[in-house]
């Protein structure tokens, strides 16, 4: 269980270093985020909170080079588990990254599920993919057991990649275990492994489940099959993009536990982006506020929900309607604004009730105020600091 501290320099797992991103349109450049600054520690849960278009999305697919065509990295570094800047590496490493070390739960069950494939194959894909070569060993002591000739082909295909990692040999060889019914070993290890990964996140009748067709499951379950995706190669990293969103109230407190639940046993950090305060609350560590692609407030999740600095973050807990209070809830005066054009400064100043004559012409820095706790605020900062 995290402590709810920024991690020391030692204990960094993953860290965001002023992430400067824009995307270019037809009007000019939106520019989407300006200074990202973040880290977090193995095992904790860690919250990205915002309204619509703040940027917590684009954040955190940008971990994983994610992005539309039209992203420009114009600054910043992430490194992740001490690795080199991951915005900087070859693509070949990082598809290596993907899904096996970082994987991302993403947000319409719906949409991001192959409506053509089988749930099995869709969740043993990853499998397929990073432990090609451990699949076809299980494959060789089955068929050298059951004394198929399948064994001297898997054979083959393993010495193959050994031989020359770059041959077409090998590039047809990657796209054999796809072929149904051909390389069937390595396929059917992949469904059985899909089955137990289904047990994991609670599916009832994972057998069933595991081959049938995503049009047939409801919304619930297309949710678990996509946390199931997410688990089967065991990733060090989980980012979890408005988790439960598409599913009803007893399926999010369902998904909820589950998330919990895979921090506890194998000690994966999740990174949860959201819109909802109440889903912060209920599981993150500590909690990052984003407002118009620049970091309002960071810290611990019940120092951030007691004790709010930013005039932002006020503003959204005066916004929650808790039971029992009769208050009415204050709305935060004015629009998000356009990213084409931003405001000077910081972002809020034009709905800042608190606004002085500096916060429109200099951003403020990134200020620590007690352990982990830092605002991103004039009202905390002297000018010239
Ligand atoms: Fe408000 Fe100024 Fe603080 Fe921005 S820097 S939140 S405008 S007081």
């Amino acid at each position: 269980m995290s402590t709810g501290e920024s991690p020391s320099e030692d204990e960094v797992f993953l860290e965001i270093k002023n992430l400067h991103l824009d995307f270019s349109v037809y009007q000019g450049t939106v520019q989407v985020l300006d200074g990202i600054e973040l880290s977090m520690k193995r095992g904790e849960i860690f919250g990205v909170v915002g309204e619509t278009g703040c940027g917590k999305t684009v954040t955190t697919r940008s971990i994983v080079r994610l992005l539309e065509s039209n992203a420009v990295i114009d600054e910043g570094t992430i490194t992740f588990m001490g690795s080199e800047n991951l915005l900087k590496i070859p693509e070949d490493e990082m598809a290596k990254i993907r899904g096996r070390k970082i994987s991302i739960i993403f947000q319409e069950p719906m949409t991001s599920l192959n409506p053509t494939m089988r749930i099995a194959d869709q969740v043993g894909e990853g499998i397929l993919l990073h432990f090609r070569d451990d699949m076809l060993k299980k494959g060789i002591e089955l068929a050298e057991k059951r004394g198929s000739p399948l064994a001297g082909l898997h054979k083959r295909l393993l010495e193959t990649e050994l031989k020359s990692p770059n041959s077409i040999l090998l590039k047809l060889a990657r796209r054999i275990p796809f072929i149904n019914g051909y390389n069937k070993y390595p396929r059917n290890a992949s469904r059985i492994d899909s089955v137990e990964i289904l047990r994991d996140v609670g599916m009832p009748s994972p057998e069933r489940i595991a081959m049938e067709y995503p049009h047939e499951l409801s919304g619930g379950m297309r949710q678990r099959v996509l946390i199931a995706i997410a688990l089967a190669c065991q990733p060090d990293l989980i980012i979890a993009d408005e988790p439960t969103t598409a599913v009803d109230v007893t399926t999010q407190a369902k998904i909820l536990n589950l998330l919990l639940k895979l921090r506890e046993e194998r000690g994966t950090s999740i990174l949860v982006i959201t819109h909802n305060l109440g889903l912060i609350a209920e599981i993150c560590d500590r909690v990052c506020v984003m407002y118009a692609g620049q970091i309002a407030e960071i810290g611990d999740v019940v120092d951030i929900f007691n004790h709010p600095l930013h005039p932002y973050t006020r503003g959204l807990m005066r916004a929650i309607h808790n039971i029992g209070d009769n208050k009415e809830l204050e709305e935060i005066p004015g629009n998000v604004p356009i990213l084409l054009t931003p405001p000077s400064g910081c972002r809020f100043h034009p709905r800042c009730p608190r606004v002085m004559k500096i916060c429109s012409e200099k951003r403020p820095t990134l200020q620590e105020m007690e352990t982990g706790h830092k605002v991103h605020c004039w009202l905390y900062q002297e000018e010239d600091a």
